[in-house]
């Protein structure tokens, strides 16, 4: 299915992941038939160093490979970064999804790709979704069965219209969506400027606490809702957030319509290292990123400096030493001061500070395979299904199921389930525990919602499991801003334009999810790094085209407001 994110059904215009702080269509600018730019003939295969080969590090390699550049990749884990799609021992493609896995059709640069790749995608079982069949919420030892909002009691019903309207009364959130819809910038930008100074400073809690629409209910409705949330599920764990951050999430409707990518996400990073452009500049027919990296990357970097010649000097964990003119970094921002050597003077304090200051969400996943969708049959007693995608106040916070369809012969291919998908103190309380363990938690919280089911009888193979603050190449899940942090953020994001740096700190660039204003959305990491294209292009002498403005050539004018120091 050709994910149906720029044409949607119902006719209306999309909402798109557009600003609302850089409101630049980067779909349009990848799509436009004229290319992002040109460079000087005399640059042409020159080397750029591409520090991490996730989704950031690979998009920049890919469309820096098409101006005609020679991207050198390192990576110190795994290719593909936080989209790593984990295959069962064993299987023919059973995968557990450890990091992105719910990818909202508003993210049009990531879908780009996954495009041009050929994947396929399909609706994410989220609950009350179509694509999860059915719903289970059991809080404070309540279960209820739910097919759609309104088979859940009233009080859900209420909850999710008080979040509505404490977002229409509190960020006129129909008129932000209208003007992404139009892409219409000086009503983006004037609606997002007010807010920006208004919500730096504030938690998500207190925006859903003295917001007049939930003020007037129970406190029971809070808990509710950041339990069960909205969208994707329950929303607690980032409460203590900059309500700016979530904010944008909903508004680009990043929580909504969200698809997987069928036999696995990390076919779109793997995919792109071995994809053919249909054009390159200087680069033979058949050049790709694997061609012209004779099919590996170069292993984890260790350190990073400035080089007599005032080109950078890259070292690997071999100790392979090697000149670059430019370096794009996409690790998280932390790996700069544990993971590599980097020379201070490479950024401003000021910028250190940002890079320093980012802040980390943690999250845990757990994930068995079954022999096949047992929770489809239905409990002759109620005629329910037997189990369904589950949202809980227990340990395990949310359960997916993932039917993988049928063979050929008619039989179940075997189905996953994520036991558990947690974040914050929820993951923490996982974060010790060997898989073993952590699967047994899991079955114990669940037989007490499905006291019927022997979920275990069906497991089969070993489970896979995965905390992403344990991994030193991550230290993390992805970054949630706290308040006060909309100065580091855009910093961090304004980076790339480099033209008014001082000469010690021009030619580094950094890409990723910590320089999105959407972190945990892979589509801001996506653009960030389309950012860094730019700057990279014009840091060797070359610019966008007329017909097709890049992000650097309108910046300053519609770029991120700045908020006093
Ligand atoms: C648990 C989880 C759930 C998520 N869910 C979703 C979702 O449902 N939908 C969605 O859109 N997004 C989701 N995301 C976010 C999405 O996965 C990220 O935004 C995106 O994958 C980040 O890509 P990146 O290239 O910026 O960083 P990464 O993928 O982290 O890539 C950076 C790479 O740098 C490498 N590296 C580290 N140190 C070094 C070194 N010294 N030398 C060389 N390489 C190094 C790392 O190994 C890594 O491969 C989720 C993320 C996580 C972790």
């Amino acid at each position: 299915m050709r994910t149906p994110n720029r044409h949607p059904a119902d006719g209306k215009k999309p909402i798109t992941v557009y600003g609302p702080d850089f409101p630049f269509a980067f779909d349009d600018w990848i799509e436009h038939p004229d290319g992002l730019g040109v460079l000087p003939s005399e640059s042409h295969g020159a080397e750029v160093a591409i520090v991490g080969a996730g989704i950031a590090g690979m998009v920049a390699a890919y469309e820096l490979m098409k101006l005609g550049l020679k991207p050198v990749i390192y990576e110190a884990s795994k290719m593909g970064g936080r989209l790593r799609s984990q295959t069962f021992e064993g299987t023919d493609g059973i995968i557990a999804e450890l990091g992105g896995m719910r990818f909202p059709v508003s993210s049009t640069a990531f879908y780009h790709y996954v495009d041009k790749l050929g994947l396929e995608t399909k609706p994410f079982p989220n609950p009350l979704t179509g694509a999860s069949g059915s719903t289970v919420v059991d809080l404070e030892g309540q279960t209820y069965y739910a097919e759609k909002l309104a088979d859940l009691p009233a009080l859900f019903q209420e909850v999710a219209d008080a979040w509505a309207d404490a977002l229409e009364d509190g960020a006129r959130f129909g008129d932000i969506q209208q003007a992404i819809r139009d892409r219409d910038v000086p009503r983006l930008k004037a609606l997002w400027n007010a807010l920006v100074p208004l919500w730096d400073d504030r938690t998500f809690y207190d925006f859903v606490a003295t917001s007049k629409a939930f003020a007037k209910l129970s406190f029971q409705h809070r808990e509710i809702f950041g339990q069960v949330g909205f969208g994707t599920g329950g929303w607690d764990s980032d409460f203590p957030n900059s309500m700016l951050e979530i904010f944008r999430v909903v508004m680009t409707n990043c929580d909504d319509h969200q698809h997987l990518v069928v036999g696995g996400v990390s076919q779109v990073p793997l995919g792109i290292w071995r994809h053919v452009p249909e054009r390159c500049v200087h680069w033979p027919a058949g050049t790709s990123l694997s061609g012209l990296h004779r099919g590996a990357t170069r292993s984890g970097v260790k350190k990073i400096a400035r080089a007599s010649d005032g080109r950078f000097s890259v070292t690997d964990n071999w100790g392979d030493e090697r000149q670059y003119a430019a370096v794009l970094v996409t690790c998280q921002s932390w790996l700069l001061t544990t993971q590599i050597d980097v020379e201070e003077s490479l950024f401003s304090q000021k910028m250190w500070m940002a890079l320093d200051r980012t802040r980390y969400m943690q999250a845990s996943k757990t994930f068995v395979m079954v022999d096949r969708p047992f929770w489809k049959d239905k409990d002759p007693e109620t005629g329910r299904d037997l189990m369904s995608m589950t949202l809980t106040d227990r340990l395990t916070r949310g359960t997916y199921l993932f039917d993988n369809g049928t063979f050929a012969n008619g039989d179940d291919k075997p189905g996953v389930i994520c036991l558990s998908y947690s974040w914050m103190s929820d993951a923490l309380k996982m974060l010790p525990h060997p898989v073993e363990k952590r699967v047994k938690l899991a079955l114990d919280a669940l037989k007490k919602i499905y006291p019927k089911v022997d979920i275990a009888g069906h497991v089969i193979g070993d489970p896979i499991t995965i905390s992403w603050e344990a991994d030193p190449h991550f230290l993390g899940a992805f970054k949630g801003a706290l308040p006060g942090h909309y100065r580091y953020n855009q910093r961090m994001y304004g980076h790339f334009m480099q033209q008014n740096m001082a000469d010690e700190h021009r030619g580094i660039f950094i890409a990723g999810d910590d320089v999105s204003w959407t972190p945990a959305w892979v589509e801001g990491a996506v653009q960030t790094s389309l950012n860094a294209v730019w700057g990279i292009m014009k840091h060797f002498g070359g610019h966008s085209l007329p017909s097709n403005p890049g992000p650097g050539d309108v910046f300053d004018e519609i770029g991120p407001i700045a908020l006093p120091d």
